[in-house]
């Protein structure tokens, strides 16, 4: 499944008392981590992270961990372990 995210979309999404469902939650939770570690690397440079795939990492889940690459304003990321991938703007 591809996600397509326009991060500026979620400011203040996850402000204290602010209700989301669980998936949606997490999946916002991942961007931030991505984000945040793609602030850290020079653009164009494919990066491994160790962070875990929302769909979770029990018998059921993905034992992949991200993989992103910066390229202009946008990330691109994917699983290592299954077929989630996305592109993050601005
Ligand atoms: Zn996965």
């Amino acid at each position: 499944m591809s996600y397509i995210t326009d991060i500026p979309h979620f400011d203040g999404v996850l402000a204290p008392g602010v209700k989301l469902p669980a998936p949606a939650k997490r999946m916002i939770e991942f961007l931030g981590r991505v984000v945040s570690a793609a602030s850290a690397v020079k653009p164009g440079q494919a990066t491994v992270t160790d962070i875990a795939c929302m769909k979770g990492t029990g018998k059921k889940g993905c034992q992949g961990a991200a993989e992103f690459v910066v390229v202009a304003d946008k990330i691109k990321w994917r699983f290592s372990g299954c077929s989630n991938d996305g592109v993050i703007s601005n």
